[in-house]
């Protein structure tokens, strides 16, 4: 593999994001079905109390977080 000019290399790092449930603080949110389409709200329902929740994003769901640099000369080195 090979960099074009400008390009740089970087490892990158995946978290889970859930969200807990405000009313027992114990289950998690989990996507159920769409909610409300014009306002973006997403239905959620917790894992352990069962109630309901209009979220505006989708729970869970996966962020990267950038790393350190990666040198060229140790793309694809076979180690
Ligand atoms: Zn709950």
């Amino acid at each position: 593999m090979e960099l074009k000019t400008n390009e740089e290399a970087f490892c990158i790092r995946h978290i889970g994001v859930r969200y807990i449930c405000e009313f027992c603080h114990e289950g998690e949110m989990k996507y159920l079905a769409p909610g409300d389409d014009n306002a973006g709200l997403f239905l959620h329902r917790c894992t352990k109390c069962n109630k309901e929740m209009l979220l505006p994003k989708m729970y869970p769901y996966i962020e990267w977080i950038p790393g350190e640099k990666i040198n060229k000369e140790d793309i694809w080195k076979p180690s």
